[in-house]
């Protein structure tokens, strides 16, 4: 095992910026997103399954040997997707897997890497016309648009496809955004600049029907229904533009991993029990058109952050764009993949912990 030290002030830093990043819904949502730092050849990266949000709180950084997880991905050795076999033991937070988007942190040369889910970067990613919106607004930048690759060795394959232009920003298509800077302030600051360049005013829509919501919740036999915890979830239903974007399908992968493929919407003369007859399942959520959704009992906290998620993303995506939703094989993908298992189970454990 290697001697290292632990970069004290700076991750005490890179922490604080966490929870503070991690605590805006427009950035991160639930365990989504996570931040990053290079020092004396170990990348301090945030544990699977933990939210940034408890940065401050409890120790979530993770140290990873750099090199040998480098040359997992340059041999394309699935061995990169394992990164918890190049954990420093000793040091760091103790029993925790790193985060399943290490690689993206370790292909950045920069010392500080910042991923985050920002919802106005979405809006724009998941358009098929986004290049010159993007070349417009972040002019000045040395930035790269990633085409989208499931998170892991696909993804780092995908970033590395920009690695001689050396970006700063990276927009990863159908998914969000990655910032990259030597020190913590640095990496803000241009966060800051980035997200206020892609920032767009949202739709605002109709307030949801609390009292049909509640009635529809009640009359629910056999799968317990309840009101998502955010009002601002209900605008996937109540905008009926946004309804329609929901309908196209999935838009990011942590919709798929926490709110199932797509979204299900009730025909006009449908209530739950009948939503749950029609597909077969008790879907996590149901999208109610003109009323608002519904979130399954033992739905998670997680799964609670990504229905508003999807609000915040579809009120800002004008009606009728282009959109690139993910495919069959891309679910797939996502779905059959060990590493999302494990941040679902998680997600299950505080949601039990929590009850
Ligand atoms: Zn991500």
């Amino acid at each position: 095992m290697r001697e290292a030290a632990s970069p004290r002030a700076e991750l005490a830093d890179l922490r604080a910026l966490s929870a503070r990043i991690g605590s805006d819904p427009l950035l991160i949502q639930g365990a989504g997103g996570n931040t990053s730092l290079k020092a004396d050849g170990i990348l301090w990266i945030k544990a699977s399954g933990t939210w940034l949000a408890n940065a401050l709180e409890r120790d979530i950084m993770v140290p990873v040997e750099i090199a040998p997880l480098l040359g997992a991905v340059s041999s394309v050795d699935p061995a990169a997707e394992r990164a918890e076999q190049f954990v420093v033991a000793g040091l760091g937070a103790s029993g925790l897997r790193p985060s399943i988007e290490t690689t993206v942190h370790a292909l950045m040369t920069q010392r500080v890497v910042v991923h985050v889910h920002c919802v106005n970067t979405i809006a724009l990613a998941v358009r098929t016309d986004c290049g010159a919106e993007l070349a417009t607004r972040l002019d000045g930048l040395n930035w790269a648009l990633v085409r989208y690759a499931r998170p892991g060795l696909p993804l780092a394959l995908a970033i590395a496809e920009h690695s001689s232009k050396r970006p700063d920003v990276l927009v990863l298509a159908n998914h969000g955004l990655v910032v990259a800077a030597e020190t913590v302030e640095a990496a803000e600051a241009l966060l800051t600049d980035v997200t206020r360049r892609l920032a767009t005013e949202p739709r605002s829509a109709p307030p949801a029907d609390m009292e049909k919501l509640r009635a529809l919740a009640a009359a629910s036999k056999n799968v317990a229904f309840r009101l998502p915890e955010s009002d601002a979830a209900h605008a996937v239903a109540t905008d009926p533009a946004c309804t329609e974007i929901a309908a196209r399908g999935s838009l990011y992968p942590d919709h798929v991993i926490f709110l199932g493929e797509g979204s299900v919407i009730a025909l006009p003369v449908e209530d739950a029990q009948a939503v749950v007859a029609r597909i077969g399942a008790a879907p996590v959520s149901i999208v109610f058109p003109g009323i608002g959704i519904l979130m399954r009992e033992d739905a998670t906290a997680s799964a609670d952050a990504m229905a508003r998620c999807l609000a915040d993303v579809a009120t800002r995506i004008p009606p009728g764009a282009p959109l690139r939703v993910l495919t069959a094989e891309e679910h797939l993908q996502l779905n059959d993949w060990d590493a999302e298992k494990y941040r679902q189970e998680l997600a299950r454990k505080a949601a039990r912990k929590s009850a």
